[in-house]
């Protein structure tokens, strides 16, 4: 061999060869058949082809130089193994070829049993089996089924027709009840099946059989609904998949043989004690595919009590290896077990919580490990209300939940009759077939929007996240006839003004009003459940992991509050400060006739008192806030949105004008109005003034602003309390209105606080792209820097925040230009690359800049991780984002060897 040949690449792994650790080479289901085999658990010899064997099969479109030669050796040697030959009509080996990626894929090609059996072999096997024909035609009718659907995509319903049609002449709906010479002739019908739509005959020859079924596994890798499902949840698209043969055992050799799948714990509550379906003379796929009643796994114990207590041996050991709930398949061939698959298994947000604090009592993981395990989105989930349900609700449709939380109300069908129902005070459900632009006011005013069609990138479902709506979409057996206003699903047919429920987490539909029930999470942060004291598993291990992620994070968690109450909410909630106080609510109400004064106010005078008047209004609320804070730091942001948002919509003040004026009135005050609105009326108010802008222009607005807040504090501190308050200056973009702004602040303060003691920080919002690439400046005046990262998105990409959500960002979803709205999760390439300068150039310029970020970003568990890394100091987000972002921030300082949580 000359010297620079390469060395042949290994493509093929017994599995013996494999462990767990070889995901991304073995995909998630040979690593783990071969870590059992090694574990010397009774799995059926076989052997895996590899990711890298795939990938280079996709890349040029044939298999790779070797594979062929590789998976000869391979089978070769699991024939010696196995005392058979595949193909020999004696006495076949028969293997399955599973597809498996490191990653569990909905849409890729699943599986082929019994590969190896033809014409001739078919025979052989019943002898094998003792003579039993019906066990060998059965075999071979399922190959035929599944090979002709799964490689060569014949239609599935026409061989479930011709099975169908059999069990009808036969007058019986149990597949058992057909014998050998039934199934003989249904081998027969699927040839045929399989000829017409192939335009050939189902091949005889085993190896051809194997290689076409390998070859399968590979192209299902870009199958349509692979790529769409890896394109929503973010795998990468070059992972490929592994494919695994594995030597044949069977489920369906009669009543002592059978096959099952079963959970180390409840996935559903992560209650101990195992949790399974078992099905006796069957082959795999029948238990999912439900064409029998399986039976609870404890039965087994009944049929077949040596078995059974294997199984509970192996489930145990599993549990103590992967030190995790794991989900099994596996098949007893006559009185014999063999173990199919295993992994650690999904399991709900609830039992993700229960069952990381139940491993940690039994000494299998630690607290990091278990804080790993969870994350926000759990958490975030266990805080929605959920519907209380027994046995008197049964879903009549499942769909996909769009986004999370329980609602019922009347169904109705379109945006307009949402809007009129929901203002007579009716709680509305919005069915469409899917939803558009034009259903905004409707979705704005129901509770929950249930659509027929689309996914979890839809628009009805980026839209209802976006809002916090619940809505649940895709429920593909609801019939949707809009004309005719009802829906049908079933039997049943609902029509507008029917109530009906959906579960915006799982997907379900009743009908009905399904009662709702609070959170028992949420209780606890209220400080209403004693997690030391409760026999509610869930808050004793919500309480334990929160604990133990406050100690370990580095992030401070602020929360946004605008008002005594949500201040107090939040701190109940855990909030070590108020990160975003937004002045403007202090504005409405009964409040507006003053600022109504203070915009129409036309000289110096005028303008002084309307602000005089406000002042004291302002020092209320921030007395109250500092109070409820007790000493911890609140940052209030000065008057932000413009200011035309405080007067009316100028269409109606016109038609008011104009009314007054028919009849004669004296209009002098609304014509002035009417002309100041005028005036401000700005073809892009979010890009003009607004922020400090408006304080550069009003003379004495800020100011009257800065000094509530001084005497706000002064006050609290006179009275024995303590207060921490933060200036925050809006939508600055050079470090030059913040010195302007600055000056007169630090004027007032002084004068002020006098001796008090109270120290007030000053310091901005970045949020305008240019003040992130000026922050090194910009630093020079602020004390603290808060990433105003929702404006900064805003300004960052050009999206006007109101209108491109609902307008096009589902088609962006959809195209994977971005796999989630950067509104909720921060866009780190672009917008975080902002942050990231500004964070690292304003601390150059002046070190222990104090950072934060406030807006909705602050409580989205992605973008904790981000701003963690970052460096800042704390985020600041809703009070009910806080336990989220408590949590976020602690798995972000951990660091574990733990698992992949995907
Ligand atoms: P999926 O990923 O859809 O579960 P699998 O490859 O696990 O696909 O196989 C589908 C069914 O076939 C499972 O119930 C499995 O237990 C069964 N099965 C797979 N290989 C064999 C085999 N060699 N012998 C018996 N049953 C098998
Ligand atoms: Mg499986
Ligand atoms: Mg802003």
């Amino acid at each position: 061999m000359a010297a620079h040949d390469p060395v042949e690449q290994k493509y093929v792994y017994d599995f013996a060869e494999g462990n767990k650790d070889l995901k991304d080479l073995l995909g998630g289901k040979g690593a783990n058949l071969a870590e059992m085999t090694n574990l010397g658990l009774p799995v059926p010899p076989g052997f895996t082809i590899t990711t890298e064997a795939c990938k280079a099969y996709l890349t040029t479109g044939r298999e790779p130089d070797g594979l062929a030669a590789q998976i000869e050796a391979h089978l070769e040697s699991l024939e010696r193994e196995m005392g058979r030959r595949l193909g020999d009509p004696d006495d076949p080996l028969l293997v399955s070829v599973r597809s498996g990626a490191k990653f569990s894929m909905p849409g890729m090609m699943e599986t082929v049993l019994n590969v190896g059996l033809n014409d001739r072999s078919v025979v052989g096997l019943s002898n094998q089996a003792g003579g039993n024909d019906r066990f060998a035609w059965d075999s071979y009718r399922r190959l035929i089924q599944m090979f002709g659907k799964t490689v060569c995509e014949v239609p599935g319903e026409e061989f479930e027709h011709a099975l169908d049609e059999i069990k009808r002449a036969k007058g019986t709906h149990n597949d058992l009840d057909l014998d050998a010479d039934d199934l003989r002739g249904l081998v027969d019908a699927y040839k045929q099946i399989f000829a017409k739509h192939t335009g050939r005959e189902f091949p005889q020859e085993p190896r051809e059989q194997l290689d076409l079924a390998i070859r399968a596994v590979f192209d299902s890798w870009n199958a349509e609904r692979a790529i769409l499902y890896r394109r929503q949840e973010r795998i990468p698209a070059d992972l490929g998949t592994a494919v695994n043969v594995v030597t044949m055992v069977f489920g369906n050799l009669g009543p002592d043989s059978g096959t099952g799948v079963a959970f180390t714990r409840d996935p559903g509550s992560g209650a101990q004690g195992i949790y399974g379906d078992y099905l006796a003379n069957a082959q795999g796929e029948d238990v999912v595919a439900g064409i029998r009643n399986t039976v609870p796994l404890q039965e087994l114990e009944q049929l077949d009590k040596t078995s059974y207590d294997q199984l509970l041996g192996i489930m145990a050991r599993l549990e103590e290896h992967y030190k995790d709930l794991c989900d099994i398949e596996f098949t007893i061939e006559r009185g014999k077990l063999w173990m199919l698959q295993t992994r650690v298994g999904k399991r709900t947000a609830a039992a993700a919580f229960v069952i990381a604090g139940q491993l940690v009592d039994e000494g299998l993981i630690d607290l990091d490990e278990a804080l790993h395990r969870v994350n926000g989105a759990q958490l975030a989930q266990l805080m929605f209300p959920r519907f209380q349900l027994d046995h008197e609700f049964e879903p009549v449709a499942k769909g996909i939940g769009a986004s999370p939380g329980a609602a019922s109300g009347k169904v109705v069908f379109t945006s307009a009759r949402a809007v009129e129902l929901a203002a007579d005070g009716e709680s509305v459900i919005l069915v469409r077939r899917e939803t558009n632009p034009d259903d905004l006011n409707g979705m704005i005013a129901a509770k929950g929007i249930l659509t027929s069609r689309g996914g979890k990138t839809s628009h009805a479902a980026v839209v209802a996240r976006g809002m916090g709506k619940t809505c649940v979409s895709g429920a593909d057996e609801l019939e949707v006839n809009v004309p005719a206003k009802k829906f049908t699903v079933g039997d049943h047919v609902v029509n507008e003004g029917d109530v009906v429920s959906i579960d915006g987490t799982t997907g379900k539909v009743y009908l009905g009003e399904v009662p709702v029930m609070p959170s028992e999470v949420v209780q606890y942060f209220e400080g209403e459940l004693d997690p030391e004291n409760t026999d509610d598993a869930l808050v004793r291990s919500v309480h334990r992991i929160m604990t133990h992620a406050d100690a370990a994070r580095r992030l401070r968690v602020r929360t946004n509050a605008d008002t005594g109450a949500d201040a107090a909410r939040a701190r109940r909630f855990g909030a070590e400060g108020i990160g975003l106080c937004r002045t403007e609510h202090m504005f409405l109400g009964d409040r507006r006739e003053l600022v109504e004064r203070l915009i129409l106010a036309s000289g110096e005078r005028e303008r002084e008192d309307a602000l005089a008047a406000l002042l004291p209004l302002q020092r209320a609320d921030f007395i109250e806030i500092f109070r409820e804070m007790d000493g911890l730091p609140v940052t209030v942001r000065l008057i932000d949105p413009p200011l035309h948002e405080f007067l009316p919509p100028l269409e109606q003040l016109a038609v008011n004008v104009a009314v007054a004026q028919e009849r004669g009135e004296d209009v002098a005050k609304e014509e002035a109005l009417l002309a100041a609105v005028r005036r401000m009326h700005e073809e892009n108010p979010m890009l003009g003034l607004r922020g400090v802008r408006l304080g550069l222009v009003i003379p004495g607005l800020f100011a009257m602003q800065v000094r509530a807040i001084a005497e706000a504090a002064v006050a609290v501190v006179r009275d024995g309390g303590k207060a921490c308050p933060e200036i925050m200056v809006p939508l600055v973009g050079a470090v030059q209105e913040l010195e302007t702004v600055r000056a007169e602040a630090e004027r007032i303060i002084a004068e002020v606080v006098g001796d008090s003691g109270v120290e007030v920080l000053i310091g901005t919002m970045i949020e305008v792209p240019r003040a992130a690439l000026t922050a090194g400046q910009i630093a020079e005046a602020a004390e603290f820097f808060s990433f105003g990262t929702n404006d900064l998105t805003q300004m960052g990409w050009g999206f006007s925040r109101d209108d491109v959500e609902g307008a096009f960002f589902w088609r962006y979803l959809e195209l994977g230009i971005f796999g989630i709205s950067p509104f909720e999760s921060i866009d780190t390439d672009g917008v975080g690359r902002l942050v990231r300068i500004a964070a690292e150039e304003g601390r150059a310029a002046r070190p222990g800049l104090k950072l934060g970020v406030c807006g909705e970003h602050g409580g989205d568990p992605d973008s904790v991780h981000f701003f963690h890394e970052v460096g800042l100091d704390y985020v600041s987000c809703s009070p009910f984002r806080v336990p989220v972002a408590r949590l976020e921030a602690g798995r972000a300082s951990i660091t574990t060897t733990g698992s992949d949580s995907r």
